[in-house]
């Protein structure tokens, strides 16, 4: 497999209302002409700064806009073609996963990964000519190994992870939404978003701690000038990933500590696949690790596409985890 189908991109957010607060200073900068990043170990001390290279670096003044026409259009591109696809998001809580994938309103170019997919998605629909397609949705999360409809009737019911001869690995009974116009699309994806939150409160738990993936599933059955049907199917995942932070620092123990372990499996489980077909040498593939890359065994690989977008804080406060985040992500390269 090529590795010019992972890509690895960087993003650092700007300081936040409590880092400027508290006086924290920018260790992190990046050089997003030759797609380097570098952080300064904080403090005074005459270390040069550590410097990785992506395939492409985001700063303080860059908008998801230009991360999706610079890096996901692509991606998505080939959803609409046949190609299965998967962005990730990457990072610590709070360095900017959700504001990356959802994103927010205003200003426009600040709209997420997320809407600007489904815009794409249905506007290249109703641009084609001599083709049918039929989109529809799932939303799950992944929250300790367990699997939950998001979509579903009843948000506490556990789901069952199958494998089939040609379908694959798939989710029994997942709810699929069809949806026929970007206005559906989201609607399903805030029903979804509306019960997750239902879900931490019924569950007592921590949205930074699971994993959401939203798919896109397309039909696409194309007529050629004899009046014959072929058929492709494309599907777009778009995952936010657990909050990458190390537990030692929370201090986490009991029921929390093994929920942490859990996280940190998933996060490291995917590391080893990307890595792993990055690598283009290794026969064996780990999909089997973790749940996360069971279900996306499908879309990582092969003939598919892969995006991640690692998030980061730029403050001096954040600098062990941002290096960790900036490791993960090298390897993922
Ligand atoms: P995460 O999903 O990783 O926990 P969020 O996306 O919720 O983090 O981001 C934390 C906060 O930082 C939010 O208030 C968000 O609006 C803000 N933020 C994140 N990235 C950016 C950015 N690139 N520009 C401006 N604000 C950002």
């Amino acid at each position: 497999m090529a590795s010019e189908s992972v890509k690895v991109v960087v993003r650092c957010r700007p300081l936040n209302n409590r880092e400027k607060a508290m006086n924290c200073k920018i260790v992190v900068s990046v050089d997003s002409t030759h797609c380097q990043c570098f952080i300064k170990k904080p403090g005074d001390t005459e270390e040069p700064p550590k410097q990785f290279t992506f395939d492409g670096t985001y700063y303080i003044n860059h908008s998801t806009e230009e991360v999706y026409n610079e890096i996901a259009y692509p991606l998505v591109e080939g959803v609409t073609e046949g190609y299965n696809g998967t962005i990730f998001a990457y990072g610590q809580t709070g360095s900017g996963k959700s504001f990356t994938m959802q994103g927010v309103p205003d200003p426009p170019s600040q709209r997420g990964i997320i809407p600007r997919a489904f815009e794409h998605i249905f506007e290249t629909i109703q641009c084609a000519e001599n083709t049918k397609f039929l989109v529809r949705a799932s939303y799950l999360e992944i929250y300790k190994e367990e699997i939950r409809d998001l979509l579903g009737k009843d948000i506490k019911q556990k789901m069952e992870l199958k494998e089939h001869p040609e379908r694959g690995v798939y989710v029994r009974d997942l709810t699929m939404q069809t949806v026929h116009s970007v206005g559906e699309c989201e609607r399903v994806m805030d029903l979804g978003w509306r019960n997750r939150s239902v879900g931490y409160t019924l569950m007592n738990k921590d949205s930074s701690r699971s994993h959401s993936i939203f798919t896109i599933h397309l039909e696409i059955c194309s007529i050629d000038t004899a009046g014959d049907e072929h058929l492709r199917a494309g599907k777009l995942n778009l995952v936010d990933l657990a909050g990458s932070e190390r537990q030692s620092k929370t201090g986490a123990t009991g029921d929390r500590l093994q929920e942490a372990t859990k996280i940190n499996l998933s996060l490291s489980a995917l590391g080893n696949v990307i890595s792993a077909l990055v690598d283009g040498r290794s026969k064996y593939i780990p999909y089997r690790d973790s749940k996360l890359t069971r279900l996306l065994q499908d879309s990582l690989g092969g003939n598919t596409r892969t995006l991640m977008v690692a998030c980061l804080s730029p403050a001096d406060n954040n600098y062990e985890e941002s290096i960790s985040t900036l490791r993960y992500a090298n390897r993922a390269k």
